[in-house]
């Protein structure tokens, strides 16, 4: 019988337990609880590892590119400001996207039982 389980959208949004989309996922701003704290669920046999960085690293280098760019044709500042202001919108939104993301790949993986076929 299968288990039940939240709604991967869900899960991933909020961050929380794949199975029963209460306890909280994380145990600090990225690392994966060992386990649920109230259904019991062994997370770190879903845990996702680097895997969500990957998409992250995609997207986000993307807009911030692109962001870039625009600024330079359209205000073109002095490379400093470049230097200094691509950090700060980088490391922030980098942290933002990687919590859903890596809770999204817990709970696919939590959803398709990757864990059992010893990926
Ligand atoms: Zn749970």
């Amino acid at each position: 019988m299968a288990e039940p389980a939240a709604s991967v959208l869900h899960a991933a949004l909020a961050c929380r337990c794949p199975r029963c989309g209460k306890g909280a996922l994380f145990r600090n701003l990225l690392e994966v609880r060992d386990s649920c704290e109230v259904c019991g669920l062994d997370l770190r046999a879903n845990d996702a590892g680097d895997g969500a960085i990957v998409g992250v690293i995609l997207v986000l280098g993307a807009i911030v590119v692109a962001l870039a760019f625009w600024v330079e044709f359209h205000f073109a500042p002095p490379l400093w400001v470049h230097a200094v202001l691509w950090p700060l919108v980088t490391i922030p939104l980098a942290i933002l996207l990687m919590r859903p993301a890596k809770a999204a790949l817990v709970a696919l993986q939590f959803r398709h039982r990757a864990s059992e076929m010893g990926l």
